[in-house]
């Protein structure tokens, strides 16, 4: 039988042993830090526009292997979107990973983010899954402040 929670956390493994699009961007407009006190997970990620949408995108930082997986495949799943998809794309997941995916969360629309669907399972995960899309989207905004899943 194919197990789809194991490929679930290949998925993740990989991410957090190969990170995505790691490292400081040094042409970034747009940037910001995001803090997750409870676990230790501590990322600044880093935005290029291009007028409306993220034209590069990466980050850098330290933490669980679920945090830096989020980072990964989140900076693949936004790369050439627009602010506003990417909001939807952030609603969408937020509401997977606290489990609270109704029938109108496609995961057809969420694709490879839908990996982190398991998370709903461990209340203790579900911040260091969301601290890096709260950073992209305190970047996006241009938020001075670090923000903090506390
Ligand atoms: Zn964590």
């Amino acid at each position: 039988m194919f197990d789809l929670n194991e490929l679930y956390q290949q998925v993740i493994l990989d991410h957090n042993k190969n990170p995505r699009n790691f490292g400081p961007l040094p042409e970034a407009d747009r940037d910001a830090e995001g803090h997750n006190p409870l676990c230790g997970d501590h990322y600044h990620v880093y935005v290029k526009l291009d007028g409306d949408r993220v034209a590069e995108v990466r980050f850098s930082g330290e933490g669980c292997a679920i945090s830096k997986a989020a980072a990964s495949v989140m900076t693949e799943a936004v790369k050439g979107r627009t602010t506003e998809e990417i909001q939807e794309l952030f609603d969408s997941y937020q509401a997977l990973v606290m489990g609270r995916a109704g029938a109108d969360v496609s995961m057809e629309k969420l694709g490879k983010v839908a990996v982190f669907s398991g998370v709903s399972e461990f209340p203790m995960r579900v911040k260091c899954a969301i601290l890096p899309w709260h950073t992209l989207k305190a970047a996006l905004e241009n938020t001075e402040e670090p923000v903090t899943t506390e």
